[in-house]
């Protein structure tokens, strides 16, 4: 018989350990979790902050008691593990105040991710995030009725909170460094977000960091003092790799345990799995930290069937996230523009925005997705979404489909159940298949939003096919318009030279596109249309009374 031993009792470490039992009823399993609760929902806090969920119990999932009966787990919470001494197998912890030594023959760690605290004076009265004993300070706070509420970082806890304590009448803030929200998107998607947090009354301050920590109020770089009785940092977690490090475990570059493909440390009795651990890379096979639920739960299933001798299937991590900001769900899986352009890694970027189902049944609501493909290899390398319905059924097919090395134009093929109200016969996810094949075969060069400028002056005219109507609620500067149906007819108001056609999302600027290049015009089409463009900050970079003519 031997003994396991598992430092942190939520996502990666219960899993383990439940799944060790599974293969094993003979090993002593032992857990050993700080905080007072294990297996608790983290995922849920800002929910129960919100009052969304409004009963702690179905937070906590499992109990020590419930484990020992299930599974005869021996789980102590309010233990914490402070020494590793890997000479003697031996790891000593703290419990009731009390330390005490306990031999493993296989130590697994999943002790998580704190959240980032910026060393300013003051920053002892703002609060984070991670456990039930987070959300209970949290919610106790949010029931006094604070006037105003500021979250610093606008990621995805930032955002679930905000929508939370917005939901709970309090004036909410979000004060973000960078210039978007939500930084796994590129800035041409996170505007859809940005507008819906402002259009239900949450203040957003963006390109702004914190500067100081004022009893009611925070100040901002810019000067701006924002209303903060209630203060939130949520700029982001880092590994909990203290203790595999004073143990002399190799931490890798990105500041996490590094890990081998079966999550074995340098010490191969020593597993490290879930937001403490590092990762390999999906795209590019690089270490990476991804602090997600999934990966957590997948790698400690991983190890315990390593542990228990069974083969078993190394993965990768793509990545794969989804959240909901008021009406809105936004998803993505691998890499975004912005990270592929940082790396030099050439990209074709495909944007899309069809209806979530069939337009002529009631309730299809439009959607916007952007899809990064490697032009030579055709490899998807990347998918983000933002819409009201339909958006988590797209991404996770194409994050299945990035999975199994399916390539863009490949998704034109992929067979998907299909009936108007769940869907199109050439649903999203196979016009994306659609639009890369008709791109990369080279039947319709694109520009992007952010090159028409550039365009423009290599003697690009605009043209825009779109109805008279559509172009008097805005175009591009300097435009022309012609009608998609009147080109044949109008051929001498063409301009002459090279044409960048636009419409509204894409879809009849690629029909005009084919068009004029069968005509013999040097024709490329806008990609995504005026709807990327007029959503990407190249539209926020127009001065404001040529914004004003364009959107009029
Ligand atoms: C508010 C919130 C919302 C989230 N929402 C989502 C979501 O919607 N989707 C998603 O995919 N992911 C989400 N996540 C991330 C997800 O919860 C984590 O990726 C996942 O829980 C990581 O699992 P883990 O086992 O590595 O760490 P955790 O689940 O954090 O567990 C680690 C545990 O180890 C304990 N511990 C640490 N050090 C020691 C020690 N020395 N001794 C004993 N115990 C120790 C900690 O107290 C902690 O309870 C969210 C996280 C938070 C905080």
């Amino acid at each position: 018989m031997k003994r396991i031993v598992i430092v942190g009792g939520v996502a990666g470490g219960m899993s383990a350990a439940a799944r060790l039992r599974r293969l094993d009823a003979q090993s002593e399993i032992v857990v050993l979790e700080k905080s007072g609760h294990v297996s608790y929902a983290n995922c849920g806090l800002p929910y129960f902050v919100g009052g969304v969920i409004s009963n702690e119990e179905a937070l906590l999932l499992q109990t020590p008691e419930s484990l020992y009966k299930r599974f005869r787990l021996d789980v102590r919470v309010g233990a914490e593990v402070i020494t590793i001494d890997r000479a003697s197998k031996t790891i000593t912890f703290i419990h009731n105040g009390e330390s005490d030594l306990l031999g493993y023959d296989k130590l697994i760690l999943s002790p998580g991710a704190a959240p980032i605290r910026p060393n300013i004076p003051g920053i002892e009265r703002a609060m984070s995030l991670r456990t039930i004993e987070d959300v209970e300070v949290m919610t106790a706070a949010v029931t006094k009725l604070p006037k105003s509420a500021a979250i610093i970082g606008g990621g995805f806890i930032g955002l679930e909170l905000a929508e939370n304590l917005h939901h709970r009448g309090i004036d909410t803030s979000i004060i973000e460094a960078q210039d978007q929200v939500l930084a796994p998107l590129d800035p041409e998607m996170a505007t859809f977000v940005e507008a819906e947090l402002r259009k239900n009354g949450v203040k957003l301050y963006l390109g702004n960091s914190l500067t100081s920590i004022n009893k009611e109020t925070v100040t901002l770089a810019s000067g701006t003092e924002v209303a903060a009785e209630l203060l939130i940092i949520s700029i982001g977690v880092r590994p909990e790799s203290a203790l595999a490090e004073s143990a002399g475990l190799a931490i890798g570059d990105r500041g996490g345990i590094a890990v081998n493909e079966f999550n074995q440390t340098s010490d191969p009795d020593i597993y490290a799995i879930g937001d403490a651990a590092e990762k390999k890379d999906a795209i590019d096979g690089s270490a990476t930290l991804i602090p997600l639920a999934n990966i957590a739960n997948r790698h400690g299933r991983i190890v315990a069937d390593h542990i228990a001798g069974k083969k078993i299937r190394p993965i990768s991590s793509q990545g794969t996230a989804i959240v909901k900001v008021f009406h809105l769900t936004i998803a993505t899986s691998g890499w975004n523009e912005k990270r592929l352009a940082a790396a030099n890694r050439p990209f074709l970027a495909i944007h899309s925005h069809p209806a979530s189902h069939a337009g002529y049944y009631p309730g299809a609501q439009g959607m916007s997705l952007k899809l990064l493909v490697d032009p030579n290899t055709h490899q998807i390398l990347g998918i983000q979404g933002v819409g009201k319905g339909g958006v988590d059924k797209r991404i996770d097919v194409i994050a299945t489909a990035m999975r199994g090395g399916i390539t863009a134009p490949e998704l034109a093929d992929l067979e998907l159940a299909y009936a108007p109200p769940f869907g199109s016969a050439k649903d999203p996810v196979n016009m994306l298949g659609y639009i890369a094949e008709n791109i990369l075969s080279g039947l319709t060069p694109t520009a992007q939003w952010s090159e028409v400028e550039e365009k423009v002056a290599q003697g690009y005219s605009i043209l825009d096919v779109r109805s008279v109507g559509e172009v008097d609620r805005g175009t591009l500067p300097g435009a022309i318009n012609i009608p998609i149906d009147e080109i044949r007819e109008r051929k001498s108001d063409l301009p002459f030279g090279k044409i960048l056609v636009t419409c509204q999302v894409g879809q009849r600027g690629h029909a005009a596109t084919r068009l004029l290049r069968e005509m013999g015009y040097n024709a490329i089409n806008l990609d995504g249309g005026y709807m990327t463009w007029s959503n990407s900050p190249a539209n926020n970079l127009l001065s404001e009374p040529l914004r004003k003519e364009v959107s009029k």
